[in-house]
C-alpha cells in the first residue's frame, strides 16, 4: 500500500446488519426477500431489534436516573414511534401533527413535550387539552397559553426553552447560542419567568437544546454541564421548583469517511456527576436527554433498484429508481456544506467477486440527484439492490417526495 492510499479516510464499518449468503439481512430477512415482501423499490426499512439494542446500549452507558426521550422529528413513522414509545421514557414532538402520532403511540402524555418556534394557537389548545409539557419559546406563547387556560380552565404545563449564552462546539447544526429563532435568550428568561408567575401558569422546568449531529464527546459534555449551570442560575428566578431539566442531546452518528462512532463513556460519566449535583442543588428535578438521530439513524436503510447501467467518458453510472426525492440527505442537499458520500453497498452482493468504481444516481433530471459519487462498490447491474446505510433518521419525511412526480416511497418496520 502506498502512503497516499493509507491517508484516504474510509467509512466507519457498517456492522449493525448481518450478512447471509452474500445478502444483507434486515430484521432477520434477507434483503431480496424483504424487497419481494414490500412489493416495490424504493423503500426504507427499519430494524426493530436494532432500535431496542440502541436504547439498551444507552441505558447501560448513562446513569439510571437520566430519562431518555425520543425526538420524533428524526423519524415520525407511526409504527416506529409506537415501538420507540415502549422503549424510551418520553417523546418530544415539534408540531401538532407529531403530537397526534405521539398520543396515538400510547406514550404517557405526561412524558410528552412539545418544542418548536411559531406554535399556532390551535397547536397550543391541543397541547393543553392533551396535558403535555409545552416548551415555551416566546413571550407571545405565555400570553396565548394564559388566555387558553382562562378560556378552558385546563392547566397549562410549561417549561422554558432557553437559548443559551454558549454554543455547542463542533456541531453539524447549531440550534442555540447567538441570535436564534429557538427558545428565549438566557438574558430574557428572568423576565419571562416573572410573566409566567403573574399569569399563574404551571412552570415545570427548562429545556436547552444546543445542536445536532455532534461526534465529539468533549463538546457534548461541555454543553451539558454549561446547560446545567445555566438552568441552575435561572431556577433562582423561577416561580416554582424545577421538575424537569431537559439537557438536549445532539449525539451524532458516523455518516462520512473519517467519522467514528461516538464514545458514550465520557458523556455517561458527566451525566452521572450532573445527576449527583442535581440531587442536592435541584432536588425536585428529573434530568432528561432527548435524542432523535442517535436512536434511530443507524437502524434504517434506504433501498433502491438499479434500472440502468451506463458509461460516460470512462465513468460508470448506475441509475436507480430512488434518489433525492426520497432521500435528500444522502444526496448532500440537507445541511451539508460539501457533498460527501453516505456509506453505500450493493445489498444483494455483499461478498462480491469483483468491485468497480461507480457513481450511483437517481432518476431525477438534475445533477443534484447523486447518491454515491465515484465509490468502490460490488459490480452491479439492473435489478441489483443499492443500499444506503444510516438512513433511519431525516430520510423519508425530510425529502421532497413530490419533486418530479416519481412514484412514492414505502417505509417498513421489520
Ligand atoms: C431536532 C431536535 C432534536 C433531535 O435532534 P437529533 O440530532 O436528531 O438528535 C431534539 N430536540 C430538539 C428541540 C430538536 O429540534
Amino acid at each position: 500500500m502506498q502512503a497516499s492510499e493509507r491517508q484516504v479516510p474510509t467509512h466507519a464499518p457498517m456492522t449493525q446488519f448481518s450478512v447471509n449468503n452474500g445478502e444483507l439481512v434486515i430484521g432477520g430477512i434477507p434483503l431480496s426477500r424483504l424487497a419481494a415482501r414490500v412489493g416495490q423499490t424504493p423503500f426504507y426499512a427499519y430494524d426493530r431489534q436494532l432500535l431496542a439494542q440502541r436504547v439498551a446500549q444507552l441505558r447501560t452507558a448513562l446513569p439510571a436516573s437520566i430519562k431518555l426521550h425520543y425526538a420524533m422529528k428524526a423519524n415520525p413513522m407511526p409504527a416506529l414511534v409506537c415501538h420507540m414509545a415502549g422503549l424510551v421514557d418520553g417523546i418530544d414532538v415539534a408540531s401538532g401533527g407529531e403530537l397526534k402520532i405521539a398520543l396515538d403511540s400510547g406514550g404517557d402524555p405526561h412524558e410528552i413535550s412539545f418544542a418548536g418556534p411559531g406554535k399556532s394557537r390551535d397547536e397550543l389548545v391541543r397541547a393543553v387539552a392533551a396535558d403535555i409539557l409545552i416548551n415555551i419559546e416566546s413571550f407571545r406563547e405565555v400570553a396565548e397559553l394564559a388566555r387558553i387556560r382562562n378560556e378552558t380552565g385546563c392547566k397549562a404545563r410549561i417549561a422554558v426553552r432557553v437559548n443559551p449564552d454558549f454554543e455547542l462546539k463542533s456541531s453539524g447544526m447549531k440550534m442555540g447560542g447567538g441570535p436564534k429563532q429557538f427558545g428565549v435568550d438566557a438574558e430574557q428568561v428572568p423576565e419571562l419567568l416573572a410573566e409566567i408567575g403573574r399569569a399563574g401558569l404551571a412552570f415545570e422546568g427548562f429545556h436547552l437544546f444546543a445542536g445536532s449531529q455532534n461526534l465529539k464527546p468533549e463538546a457534548i459534555v461541555e454543553a451539558q454541564y454549561k446547560s446545567f449551570d445555566l438552568a441552575l442560575r435561572l431556577s433562582q428566578s423561577a416561580p416554582s421548583p424545577v421538575r424537569f431539566l431537559n439537557l438536549g442531546g445532539g449525539f451524532g452518528i458516523p455518516y462520512f469517511p473519517g467519522e467514528q462512532h461516538l464514545d458514550l463513556a465520557p458523556i455517561g460519566a458527566n451525566l452521572a456527576s450532573l445527576a449527583e449535583r442535581a440531587s442536592s442543588e435541584m432536588p425536585n428535578a428529573e434530568l432528561v436527554i432527548e435524542l432523535g438521530r442517535y436512536l434511530v439513524g443507524e437502524a434504517g436503510i434506504y433501498v433502491s433498484s438499479i434500472v440502468d447501467r451506463k458509461e460516460s467518458r470512462g465513468q460508470i453510472f448506475l441509475v436507480t429508481d430512488g434518489g433525492l426525492h426520497h432521500h435528500l440527505a444522502a444526496s448532500g442537499n440537507f445541511g451539508q456544506v460539501i457533498r460527501k458520500n453516505y456509506p453505500v453497498a450493493i445489498g444483494n452482493k455483499m461478498t462480491p467477486d469483483k468491485c468497480e468504481n461507480v457513481s450511483v444516481v437517481g432518476p431525477l433530471c438534475t445533477p443534484l440527484d447523486l447518491l454515491a459519487d465515484r465509490m468502490e462498490l460490488a459490480e452491479a447491474h439492473p435489478g441489483d439492490l443499492v443500499v444506503i446505510y444510516q438512513s433511519g433518521a431525516y430520510g423519508f419525511t425530510a425529502s421532497p417526495q413530490a419533486f418530479l412526480g416519481h412514484p412514492a416511497c414505502i417505509e417498513v418496520l421489520v
